[in-house]
């Protein structure tokens, strides 16, 4: 039976550990600030966005949200961009993708100047996690990290593969990853035998976005099993990329979906709204 990676009790540390830095950042006069913006009526975006809200609030943070409508214009957005671009109350500008179509998403993330690009979504910042002397993690595969860290779960040398290949996850995770030593495949809906890849795999990272879509056939005996996947089933529950029934008895570890990576994206969120705070006031 796997060691369950729980993702709410490691998200919750990593808060506690923002809301004390951020208490002591006020009392200089410093109060972290994020920006998120989000366009139209999309009901998971809705979600997220209450989420991250929720977070700040706790974390002490000042929170502004910008709920614009759906027919909002590529100038209009960019505007309000360049605006909070100027804004010293905020530390942190975040645009919920996706967009409507009419927006172009790559327009809006080069906009956001890298040092409140909380995100790291800006080509300057993925540069940097290129080289791997980066001020801001993406969330989600640094989510990943810390939870690997926080099990003591030993990366050098390890087989991971990588089911995904997306800009927001696939690829920054493997980064990530490769910085810590590990030996990294990258699959994706191109890739030939997908199962004797992974199988491979003493660290297997899903981010699909197809429920149940890694079997137990695809995995290891003894592999650490990370699952970002989010999918929403037609009963309304969500499920992970992972068939957590049949994989879990092989693993070692598993996260589950939800409380496994989700809650961790949002306290990195948190923490890289701290870490720009404190850069933009030479702290
Ligand atoms: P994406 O759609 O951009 O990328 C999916 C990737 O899966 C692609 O690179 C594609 O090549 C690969 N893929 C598709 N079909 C495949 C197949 N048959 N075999 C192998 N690879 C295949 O998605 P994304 O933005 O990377 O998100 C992936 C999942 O993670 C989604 O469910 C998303 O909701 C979830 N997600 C979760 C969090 C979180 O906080 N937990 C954050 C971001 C994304």
């Amino acid at each position: 039976m796997a060691k369950l990676i729980d993702g709410k009790i490691i998200s919750a540390a990593v808060k506690a550990e923002v809301a004390k830095e951020t208490e002591e950042l006020k009392k200089k006069g410093v109060t972290p600030g994020l920006a998120v913006i989000i366009v139209g009526e999309d009901p998971a975006s809705k979600v997220y966005v209450a989420n991250k809200e929720k977070a700040c609030e706790q974390m002490g943070f000042a929170s502004f949200k910008y709920a614009l409508p759906e027919n909002t214009t590529q100038e209009e957005l960019i505007a309000l961009i360049e605006e909070l671009n100027l804004k010293k109350e905020v530390s942190g500008i975040l645009c919920q993708l996706p967009l409507p179509k009419h927006l172009n998403e790559e327009l809006v993330i080069n906009t956001i100047v890298p040092e409140k690009d909380v995100d790291a979504f800006h080509p300057q910042n993925v540069g940097k996690i290129m080289i791997g002397e980066f001020d801001f993690l993406p969330c989600t595969p640094a989510g990943v990290m810390e939870m690997l860290k926080y099990e003591n779960i030993d990366i050098t040398g390890k087989e991971c593969v990588i089911i995904g290949r997306s800009n927001i996850v696939g690829k920054p995770m493997s980064m990530l990853l490769l910085h810590k030593n590990g030996t990294v495949t990258v699959c994706h809906s191109r890739t030939k035998n997908l199962a004797e890849v992974t199988r491979r795999a003493d660290i297997l990272v899903a981010a699909v976005g197809r429920a149940n879509f890694v079997t137990a056939d695809m995995v290891k005996e003894g592999a650490v099993v990370i699952d970002v996947g989010i999918n929403r089933l037609e009963n309304g529950k969500l499920c992970g990329d992972v068939n957590f029934a049949e994989v879990e008895p092989k693993a070692s570890y598993i996260t589950p979906v939800p409380g496994g990576v989700g809650p961790m994206t949002i306290a990195t969120l948190m923490k890289n709204t701290l870490t720009a705070a404190k850069k933009q006031n030479g702290i």
